[in-house]
């Protein structure tokens, strides 16, 4: 059981949200302004903070530079659709994860547990050797190597990162943005297509040529990797 605070004005949203962080088990405590919520995130002991951007009293990236002179609490930023600069923001600013209103509820609660996951994890010195293994194919993190059934796959930087970044969030769809965000770098200016051309490079080396079906388009938004 984790204890989340959500911090949102749009009090539906905030209410829709905390009863599904409820039904899977969570405990939830709510502020519908920025003042108030930043107030809680310094005084209670939170798992994970959804912060939304918009908010009256002191923003939502605010809040979160204000959080992180003092905690590293896990922070997932909400933002408007297309708000680039937001989201840049709220990374730059410390926030661990971001997702564009509207959300589908399953992928937040996805995006929470990896969240949650990850923060868990990072505290273990044991997991600083990071391996992700999918369906045969490993990457080893800090080694920067990548195996398809025991056997060294060559790849370049971006492909790498590219597929540690699908690995990382398996059974997630990410889009091209976020991708991009992850591959090249939050200043980079081209066109979200060049994912598309990554993809099809790590397709050609690993799912061409082992046989697998590793990475899936999801039509209209963008590629994930099932388990
Ligand atoms: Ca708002």
């Amino acid at each position: 059981m984790s204890k989340i605070l959500i911090v949102e004005d749009e009090e539906k949203i905030a209410r829709f949200v905390e009863l599904e962080l409820r039904h899977e088990g969570n405990e939830v405590e709510k502020a519908f302004d920025g003042r108030t919520g930043l107030e809680l995130a310094l005084s209670g002991a939170f798992d994970l903070i959804l912060l939304d951007v918009m908010l009256p009293g002191l923003n939502g990236l605010e809040v979160l530079r204000r959080l992180r002179n003092e905690k590293d609490t896990p922070v997932i930023m909400l933002t408007a659709r297309d708000a680039v600069m937001d989201k840049v923001s709220g990374l730059d600013a410390g926030a661990d994860d971001y997702i564009t209103k509207p959300f589908a509820i399953e992928e937040l609660l996805a995006r929470i547990r990896v969240a949650l996951k990850k923060h868990g994890g990072s505290s273990e010195t044991a997991a600083r050797t990071e391996q992700l293994t999918v369906r045969g194919v490993a990457l080893d993190c800090d080694r920067h190597e990548v195996t398809v059934n025991g056997e060294p796959v060559e790849l370049t930087n971006r492909e790498f990162e590219l597929l540690k970044t699908l690995m990382k969030n398996k059974n997630i769809v990410l889009d091209r943005e976020k991708l991009m965000n992850e591959v090249c770098g939050y200043d980079y200016m081209g066109e979200t297509n060049i994912i598309d051309v990554y993809v099809r490079y790590l397709r050609t080396k690993i799912d061409d040529k082992y046989g697998v079906k590793l990475i899936t388009t999801v039509r209209g938004v963008g590629y994930s990797i099932k388990d």
